[in-house]
């Protein structure tokens, strides 16, 4: 599942072949996605310039003339920006033409969206998808100590697993679940402590680990770049290397104590029992 660094490269790997361009032409060849895409999109994004491609927590927002473009990958989606004369490909559900260059939503399970936000309706942030979500991980607002207050704050009172906690978005946006083990592991701190037990040092180190973790994994996919202007690549996960997910029984890569794996709202869970004490 394409997770914040999945989309944040994508965003990267399309932004300066789209921006300042303007749509010729909107094709919709199968709408059915996890929302109905808008019917009205061929006809009224022709003629409109892409302003901006920035993302909020996975949805990545197209500034165009008289309104936004959200596209969010779902489960398995991704998106390239082609050669228009590229014949299309099964599974390919909006593609999106700006002359001899095409953006195309490649989607197999149809789990993605296509929506229209238009600027008549107020500011992108008030959209009803992305009003409740956390602080961006790498915004000024989650540096340092105020990263570290966010997580304080939202997690006091909490009787939920860090690991869910962290998971659920709430707080900070991104943290999907290898980068949950992953950052829980490089902050010391067990997964399943309850989040309102967190101690104000353990959320200094666990802001610093998350941000830590996503950029790793945002570098890592930024090999994959050219893959995202042709029809070929397919960059699937960047973590390289984990130290814990997907790890069991292997050796810690700190202290040889074997990795634990446990099940937390049904989603597994890598730890080590000694670095991650309870
Ligand atoms: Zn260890």
């Amino acid at each position: 599942m394409p997770e914040l660094p999945e989309v944040e490269v994508t965003r990267l790997g399309i932004a300066p072949h789209l921006e300042g361009r303007k749509v010729s032409a909107v094709k919709v060849l199968d709408g059915r996605l996890r929302w109905p895409v808008p019917g009205t999109l061929p006809k009224i994004l022709p003629g409109q310039q892409v302003h901006s491609i920035d993302r909020r927590g996975k949805y990545l927002l197209i500034e165009m003339d008289t309104g936004y473009l959200l596209i969010h990958l779902g489960m398995t989606g991704t998106l390239r920006v082609l050669p228009s004369t590229d014949p299309l490909k099964l599974h390919d559900r909006v593609t999106f033409e700006f002359g001899k260059l095409s953006l195309r939503l490649h989607d197999p399970r149809k789990f993605g969206a296509v929506l229209w936000h238009p600027k008549t309706k107020g500011p992108i942030e008030k959209n009803i998808l992305l009003q409740k979500l956390g602080v961006e991980p790498f915004s000024p607002e989650f540096v340092g100590e105020l990263g570290a207050d966010i997580l304080y704050q939202a997690s006091r009172k909490r009787t939920v697993a860090v690991k869910q906690f962290l998971l659920a978005g709430q707080a900070v946006v991104g943290v999907g679940n290898i980068y949950c083990s992953e950052s829980l592991f490089e902050a010391g701190i067990h997964p399943a402590k309850a989040a309102g037990k967190l101690t104000r040092p353990q959320c200094v180190r666990l802001a610093q680990a998350v941000r830590l973790i996503l950029k790793k994994a945002i570098d890592a996919g930024g090999s994959s770049l050219k893959d995202f202007v042709n029809s070929k690549g397919d960059p699937g996960h960047f973590m390289v290397q984990t130290k814990v997910y997907d790890r069991k029984d292997l050796p810690c890569k700190v202290c040889k104590t074997p990795i634990k794996q446990i099940v937390q709202g049904q989603r597994s869970t890598y730890f080590c029992s000694q670095c991650q004490k309870r």
